[in-house]
């Protein structure tokens, strides 16, 4: 994905393997291995914002978002230790806990450690990290190895559309709790 500059947005185990694949390393349990780390597992409801995150300014993440911090939700107990070398980290937690990663040298090569998934409906700022990656995605070019041509998004300037009355979610709990 980097040698052809596709866009990548991994989340939570994703943004872990991210960093692992470029050089980096994690914490095995937070809890045991950081002094006085905030409760990054939680066991509330995922839409649950647990802590908040400061954005690194002039990062891919803050152009997303447009916000210096962000309140996010929680469901890990192992993060970014060591940030890869060709990597920034672009988010951290009040306690230092990396929470985003990403590649200055790609257009959209970006690791998150929360959830967005469960916070689209309810939260604009999350909801522009998949907006975004849906664009990044659309201006992909024709990938002449596999002949695929350009696609193009004429669903809106995001391609994507969100009922707002579903609510549904509220009730949904995280299902992955290893990372
Ligand atoms: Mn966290």
């Amino acid at each position: 994905a980097q040698t052809r500059d596709l866009p990548v947005l991994g989340i939570c185990g994703g943004m872990q393997t991210i960093n692992v694949a470029c050089g980096g390393s994690l914490f095995q349990d937070l809890t045991s291995q950081m002094p006085q780390v905030l409760q990054h597992r939680q066991t509330t409801k995922a839409i649950h914002l647990a802590h908040s995150v400061d954005i690194t300014a002039g990062s891919l993440l803050r152009k997303i978002v447009t916000k210096a911090t962000l309140r996010v939700n929680s469901s890990h107990h192992q993060s970014v230790k060591t940030v890869a070398p060709s990597l920034i980290a672009s988010a951290i937690a009040p306690d230092g806990v990396i929470e985003a990663v990403e590649s200055p040298r790609h257009r959209f090569f970006l690791g998150i450690q929360w959830h967005p998934e469960f916070l689209f409906e309810r939260h604009i700022a999350h909801r522009r990290l998949f907006q975004a990656l849906l664009r990044a995605a659309g201006r992909t070019h024709a990938i002449p190895r596999l002949g695929i041509p350009s696609l193009t998004l004429s669903d809106g300037p995001a391609g994507v559309r969100i009922d707002p009355k579903r609510s549904d979610d509220a009730s949904r709990s995280y299902h992955a709790t290893g990372f």
